[in-house]
């Protein structure tokens, strides 16, 4: 099933927030989601957004409640889940309230030490990876110089239960987008806080080709636990709110169905002594319908293909073709030039032109790199190569459903603009 625009916009939180449960809950539309709980001794905030959203989360959970915040729960540390927390606090300051509890995972301060370490390399990877949405995103995507720390650490498998007013919260731990994930039940209205552990309405984010590991089987399992709460609402990580008991245990059952199926199917596969591209491309010949074709697992962000890396990653390491010749290659460069010794440009020009006219544009750009990195000579041939690879990557683009992928296709095409337009010059 394909992603619409609708999909898109509904997961970039572009939808105007709203009460539910009695008008006991609220879901802020922000790009992650903002669950908030109002209780007759104050909330309980979900989540806290990305920090250049906060003071637009803040103004929205205004709207629902003026009561104070007395705890926020992090369903695990990534940018856009828990720095939007500035104009809360500033709030706190001014009114002299408490400071409110603020629950995560062990984890998850770890993270925060990564994200120091790693500060510009995870800007330079973000802007990629959102580069469609560059626009929106000035600056430093990704800052964890100012963090808001949890106060309440949970340790390993940990579960945590609280009371507030008349309200239960149980927190629970699991695996699966990250390894600091939280989740959180609300017995007396039914409702699940499940951070990026559903995306709604997108195939869980595994395997994410920019990524850390993460972790299909831990998923499946998150999934059965958040099974047996019967839960009749979903608040999830990114995307409009799941309701009704049928919506919910569809939304889960399939989730836990489809990592169970990727992550058995692929460690099948190793236990017969397989390597990774004859498992990827076997993979993709099973994939079964029921998944391709459900409304509640669109190739949005995560996708199948994507979850097929992650199951062999996490038991294998970076050697995966089993061909010694990849274990130390050669540059690149060397190779394709040394290629062109036996047939030069313009035969592989030739070829690719005629795959992609054949709609074999993968096959096609394969043999236009050849061109462009081994190519001595900057001439038309280059030229025509660049615009060739720059017209498929446009067409792997729009037959792209996973928005990560689209926009590392939109990275190359916009790298190769410049290329076409500093040769065009040259060659004038
Ligand atoms: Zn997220």
């Amino acid at each position: 099933m394909q992603t619409t625009k609708e999909d898109m916009n509904n997961f970039m939180g572009n939808f105007p927030s709203s009460e539910f449960a009695d008008g006991t809950c609220y879901i802020v539309g922000s790009m992650a989601i903002v669950g908030v709980v109002n209780t007759n001794d104050g909330l309980v905030i979900f989540d806290l957004g990305i920090k250049m959203q906060g003071s637009k989360i803040f103004q929205e959970v205004r709207k629902f409640s003026d009561k104070p915040v007395k705890y926020i729960i992090y369903s695990h540390g990534h940018f856009d889940h828990c720095f939007g927390y500035a104009p809360f606090i500033e709030e706190i300051k001014e009114k002299g309230w408490d400071m409110p509890q603020v629950i995560g995972h062990e984890n998850l301060l770890r993270r925060f030490e990564k994200y120091r370490i790693l500060h510009g390399y995870h800007n330079w990877l973000n802007k990629m990876q959102f580069s469609t949405r560059g626009a929106q995103m000035p600056g430093d995507i990704v800052s964890a110089k100012e963090t808001l720390d949890p106060t309440i650490i949970l340790h390993g498998n940990e579960n945590y239960e609280f009371k507030l007013g008349q309200y239960t919260f149980e927190v629970y731990h699991d695996m699966g987008e990250t390894d600091d994930g939280l989740w959180m039940f609300f017995p007396e209205k039914k409702v699940l806080f499940t951070g990026d552990l559903v995306m709604n309405p997108s195939y869980p984010n595994v395997g994410n080709p920019n990524k850390v590991q993460r972790y299909p089987k831990h998923w499946a399992f998150a999934m059965e636990k958040m099974l047996e709460k019967n839960a009749d609402y979903i608040v999830p990580g990114h995307g409009q709110l799941i309701e009704g008991k049928d919506d919910v245990k569809d939304t889960l059952s399939i989730r836990a169905e489809a990592m169970h199926f990727v992550h058995d199917e692929v460690v099948k596969r190793m236990n017969e002594g397989k390597w990774f591209p004859e498992i990827f491309h076997e993979m993709l010949e099973i994939e079964p319908e029921k998944f391709k074709n459900h409304k509640f697992l669109k190739p949005t962000y995560g996708c199948y293909r994507f979850a097929i890396h992650a199951t062999y990653r996490l038991y294998h390491g970076w050697y995966d073709s089993g061909n010694p010749t990849d274990l130390f290659p050669a540059k690149a460069d060397d190779i394709a030039k040394e290629i062109l010794k036996v047939a030069d440009e313009t035969k592989f020009l030739e070829q690719a032109k005629s795959l992609f006219d054949e709609g074999k544009v993968q096959l096609a750009s394969h043999l236009l790199d050849v061109i462009i990195k081994g190519s001595a000579l900057e001439n038309e041939t280059l030229l025509e190569a660049y615009k060739l690879k720059s017209l498929s990557l446009k067409k792997l683009k729009i037959e792209e459903p996973a928005f990560i992928a689209k926009n590392s296709y939109s990275t190359g095409i916009s790298e190769l603009k410049n290329k076409i337009r500093e040769l065009k010059r040259k060659l004038k």
